[in-house]
């Protein structure tokens, strides 16, 4: 426990707070003051966000208070035809490509974390090259590479196995460990065009709580990695909070400020979140904060209002029924017939090595209809990354 908890400090310690970047900000911040920030929101607060083009972040806020609560349909309809607009009709579709679920940390939420005693593997070349093939044949063409985090599978793997992947897919985003700034620009050399990081939560205290062991517990460097990528130059940044360990709601507010943050910093990157609720898996956690379905889709439709030109992203975590009627109120993006196991699109025996339950299962076919029922079209490649600096 002093072993554990002086590693922690130990941590800190390496990783102060970056003049410029987030982790000033959040260091500056006072978490109970932002969560005053949504709960003191009146319907005056909601009326006048809902009757403004631009939001800033106190507008967000109120959309996500109680007091807006009774304005979910219009924001709803709103936030759908924003997405039309800017969008038009279509959902890009992506699948989730697991290369290794070997991990040295210890995450309270997740069936990877390494005193699990799950079996572990980290896909050799043969075995991406099933992978591959697998997932081309139900026709993807995004791709985002998801691993565990550990020394093993670090920057000699990736620079590995990109190459590889990279000549049968046209977008290609990663979410694994936070790296350096010159290690992102590497692998962007080598066909990367999109990272997601997400902060999981932006309090210290719960953060620690959730991180109890390995790298993933320095709270700064993962804070600042989203600044790191930006300063790659990258294409696409993609920021989340885990729905449930903390206030939702306070952490959506940090997460707008971040958001905010960046576009300012980094405006040649585009950006996109998601919105990941805490799913059953080995060792799961009761979450503290429980977010329904309807406060779901009020968060969802506040972000589009937030944000018109944000990428917004629906997994597989969440139910058939509740993509079903989403689909159409601002997701640009959405996995489908998702494997959370490595090599699991290949081998559908693996399921021992998944890190959490998928909740929609249907095969692609079915999303593929699904999305039509509801005016949109699926597309498999929404861009060129030759045309993105034109
Ligand atoms: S959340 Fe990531 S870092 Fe934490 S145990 Fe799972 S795979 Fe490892």
């Amino acid at each position: 426990m002093i072993e554990g908890a002086s590693q922690k400090i130990r941590m800190l310690e390496q990783s102060p707070a970056t003049k410029g970047q987030f982790s000033e900000f959040v260091e500056n911040a006072d978490w109970q003051e932002v969560t005053r920030s949504h709960q003191e929101k009146t319907e005056q607060d909601v009326l006048r966000a809902l009757s403004k083009s631009k939001l800033d972040v106190d507008d967000f806020a109120a959309l996500i208070s109680p007091a807006a609560e009774p304005y979910l349909l219009e924001m709803v309809a709103k936030s759908e035809q924003l997405t039309l607009q800017r969008f038009g009709k279509t959902v890009s579709l992506f699948a989730p490509l697991y290369l290794s679920n070997t991990c040295a940390n210890e995450c309270t939420y997740c069936g990877f974390s390494m005193s699990n005693a799950i079996k572990r593997l980290t896909l050799n070349q043969t075995q991406l090259g099933k992978e591959i093939e697998a997932i081309k044949g139900k026709g993807f063409d995004h791709i985002l590479l998801v691993t565990g985090e550990t020394n093993k599978v670090s920057m000699p793997y990736f620079e590995r196995m990109i190459p590889l992947i990279k000549p049968h897919f046209s977008q290609l985003s990663m979410e694994v460990q936070p790296l350096d700034a010159n290690e992102y620009k590497q692998l962007q050399g080598i066909g990367l065009d999109g990272v997601l990081v997400y902060q999981e939560t932006y309090r210290r205290k719960t953060y620690l709580e959730h991180h109890l062991r390995g790298n993933k517990s320095n709270f700064n460097y993962r804070l600042d990695a989203p600044d790191r990528i930006g300063q790659a130059s990258i294409h696409k940044i993609g920021l989340g909070v885990l729905l449930g360990l903390e206030d939702w709601r306070t952490d959506s507010v940090m997460m707008a400020h971040h958001l905010r943050h960046l576009q300012k910093r980094y405006w040649r990157s585009r950006f996109s979140v998601a919105f990941p609720r805490i799913r059953p898996c080995e060792g799961g956690i009761v979450p503290k904060s429980v977010i329904s379905d309807r406060q779901l889709v009020q968060l969802i439709a506040a972000w589009r209002l937030f944000d018109r030109d944000l990428e917004m992203s629906l997994s597989t975590r969440e139910s058939p029924e509740f993509r079903h009627h989403a689909v159409r109120m601002g997701f640009t993006t959405m996995s489908a017939e998702s494997k959370t196991q490595p090599g699991g699109y290949a081998d559908d025996s693996l399921e021992a090595l998944e890190q959490f339950e998928i909740s929609d299962e249907r095969p692609v076919a079915e999303i593929m209809e699904m999305i039509r029922q509801q005016g949109r079209e699926v597309v498999w490649k929404d861009w060129d990354p030759a045309l993105s600096y034109i």
